[in-house]
Parts: C-alpha cells; sequence; structure tokens
C-alpha cells in the first residue's frame, strides 16, 4: 500500500483505454468524425486528464454542457474546437467569444441573443423528438431566414431511443433530421452520441458526438460491450469479523447471518457515489473471488460477506474492487437499478486517483 494509504478507496482511472475507445469509435465511423463529450468532469473521471488523452489520440472536438465547464476546458485545450450544448444564455455571448467556444443555439431566444456575435460560429440544435432542447420543427421551417448572416458550423440533433435499435423512433427522428437540416444552411450535421454511432452508416454524418461510450460503458446494452474498460473502483479492508445468527449486519439489519459467517467492512460508502440502492444487491470482487455486499450501504461504510475467503486474502488495507474487471460499470448500475452514466457521474471526491496510461 504505501503511498497509497491515506485514502479509503483508489479510483484507477486508464487513459490508454480511453485512448483505445476513441479509436474504436472512429472505427465504426468510415469517413465521420468523432467529437468528444467531456461534459460534467469527463462524467467524472477527470476533464482535464481525460480531454488531453483524448486530444493526444487525435480528437480535434468537444462539447461541454455549460459556459462555465468551456472556460474550464478552454484553460486544458488552447486550440480545441469546444461546443457548448447549452447554448447562449442571455448576457453570456461576450464571454463565448472571448473564450473561442462555439454555442449550440437551442431557441429562437439564443438566435437572437447571439444576433450580435452572429459572425462567429455557432451551432444549432434541432429537436427531433426530445422535447427539451432545440427548435421545434416549425420553426426550423422558418429559421433560413432568422439565420441569415449566421456562421452556422453544426445542425444537430439527438436521439431518444439509440440504446435500442429496433425502436422505430431513431428511423422516424432520421427521417426528421433529414427533413429539417434541409432548411438550415450548414457546414456539417451531427445525430449520433455514443450508441447512435452503433446504429449504421445512416446515423453518422460529419460528427458523431460520443461520451459515456469513451468512458467505457456499454454504448449496446444487451450486446458484448466493444469498449475497454476505462474505471478500476477499490476500496480498503478496514476490519474483519465474524457473526453467527441471530446477528445482524448494518442500518435497518436488513442482513441477518443465517450461519457462521465472516463480515469485512470496506471504507466506502454512498458519500463516495457508491450509491445506497447497491446494498444486498453488489457484488465485489477480491482478486477473482466473487463476494456479495450485504447489508445496507451506510455513508462511508460497505459490508462483504467474505465467509468463504482465506484470512491470509482479507488483511487489513487490502483493496476489494467495487468497479473492475470482474464488475464493469455496466454491471455494476444493473445492480444499483440505474445507468452507468450516473455510476460514474457520482464517482466521489475522497479517492486516491491514480491515472494510468499504456506508456507508463
Ligand atoms: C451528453 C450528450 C451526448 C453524449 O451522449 P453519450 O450517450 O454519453 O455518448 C451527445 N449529445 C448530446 C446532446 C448530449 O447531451
Amino acid at each position: 500500500m504505501g503511498e497509497m494509504s491515506k485514502a479509503g478507496a483508489v479510483l484507477t482511472i486508464d487513459l490508454g483505454a480511453l485512448a483505445r475507445n476513441y479509436q474504436i469509435l472512429k472505427n465504426q465511423l468510415g469517413s465521420g468524425d468523432l467529437a468528444a463529450v467531456v461534459k460534467a468532469n469527463a462524467y467524472g473521471l477527470g476533464v482535464k486528464e481525460a480531454a488531453q488523452a483524448l486530444k493526444k489520440a487525435g480528437c480535434e472536438s468537444f462539447f461541454v454542457a455549460t459556459l462555465e465547464e468551456g472556460i474550464e476546458l478552454r484553460g486544458i485545450l488552447p486550440d480545441a474546437s469546444i461546443h457548448i450544448f447549452h447554448g447562449v444564455l442571455p448576457g453570456t455571448a461576450d464571454d463565448l467569444v472571448a473564450y473561442q467556444l462555439i454555442p449550440i443555439l437551442n431557441s429562437i431566444d439564443q438566435i437572437e441573443e447571439w444576433q450580435g456575435q452572429a459572425e462567429h460560429l455557432a451551432g444549432l440544435h434541432i429537436d427531433t423528438g426530445m422535447s427539451r432542447l432545440g427548435l421545434t420543427p416549425a420553426e426550423c421551417e422558418s429559421a433560413g431566414d432568422r439565420l441569415k448572416g449566421f456562421n452556422i458550423n453544426l445542425v444537430m440533433s439527438h436521439l431518444a431511443c439509440a440504446d435500442e435499435p429496433a425502436n422505430p423512433k431513431n428511423q422516424e427522428q432520421l427521417a426528421l433530421f433529414n427533413k429539417l437540416r434541409s432548411f438550415i444552411s450548414a457546414d456539417q450535421a451531427s445525430l449520433a452520441a455514443s450508441s447512435g454511432v452503433y446504429l449504421g452508416p445512416d446515423f453518422h454524418f460529419d460528427l458523431s458526438r460520443a461520451g459515456v461510450s469513451l468512458y467505457g460503458v456499454n454504448p449496446m446494452p444487451g450486446r458484448s460491450n466493444p469498449m475497454a474498460q476505462v474505471v478500476r473502483l477499490q476500496a480498503k479492508i478496514l476490519q474483519v469479523r465474524s457473526v453467527d445468527t441471530p446477528q445482524t449486519v448494518g442500518y435497518g439489519a436488513t442482513h441477518q447471518a443465517a450461519k457462521p459467517a465472516k463480515i469485512a467492512t470496506l471504507s466506502i460508502g454512498y458519500a463516495d457515489g457508491y450509491l445506497r440502492s447497491l446494498s444486498n444487491s453488489a457484488t465485489a470482487y477480491i482478486g477473482d473471488d466473487e463476494v456479495p455486499v450485504v447489508g445496507r450501504v451506510s455513508m462511508d461504510l460497505t459490508t462483504i460477506d467474505v465467509t468463504d475467503i482465506p484470512d491470509t486474502n482479507l488483511a487489513t488495507g487490502t483493496l476489494v474492487d467495487l468497479i473492475g474487471p470482474n464488475n464493469p460499470v455496466d454491471q455494476v448500475a444493473s445492480q444499483a437499478g440505474t445507468i452507468g452514466y450516473e455510476i460514474l457521474t457520482r464517482l466521489g471526491q475522497r479517492f486516491e486517483r491514480h491515472y494510468i496510461s499504456d506508456e507508463a
């Protein structure tokens, strides 16, 4: 343990796997280009390290959600093309220009807000079926006039059901996108996020915008994951104790020893983003040995049943895999009743974070 022993848990982020995932996705695209979505601190993994690794892997174009994220990313990547999904909010046009950020204009109001900066690059979002952001179909048909003199580099839309290839909504949105984008004069078109990349060439257009798959989450749920795992989360054993019926484990006494058992307590909890919904449902690994999480996950502690593990493998400080080669993010997400996106973006701040790369 040595140097690593101050924090209760260790988060290892494999930047080599991140770079390989960029390439895997790019290889799916034929002539289309691939932008990296690094919003929310690169889905919790660290925007500085992730963005630099992606740039090195050949990525030139990045997307974040907010102006603040864009300004931070501009400090990391002075020359990259940076798009802001949330577009231009009242009073922010000057900052967007000063940092050379490209707002995705999401409404008629945003188009008007950008009017004074119209010679600078902007994207345009058209809503083909999410009802969140973007011009409505009716607004698109008359947008051509309003956008005279604008420098629109990208027209984009977003798919609602791309992770369900057979969902007819994909083809409906594709058809609507093709119709509506004809009203807009733009250099490039973009429709696919991670899952859309795997819907085939009709969905690729000029630029795809991948986020979660870069970070190892399966873009094709239910099929085998083409992505390399980027994240490993390991927590330390603090203590091991023997329990026997009728003893119970943790808050709410939700787990009862049915027979003599050994319980190990780990230095991680829901304050670290190890979700409380993993109580009594997750699997951890000590080496390749699977052990169940038993009892409730509490704020700083999690308990596992290690009855079948020899004591020699249970020394205090031993690292137990909570996300790792045997229990990837998607599996943990399904055990928590959520999606990989949420597992990643909730990863906490108390970890010892290690970034590894292929060169190291
Ligand atoms: C977050 C986001 C993406 C990236 O989606 P992933 O499923 O993580 O690849 C792409 N486009 C838009 C509009 C987004 O908000």
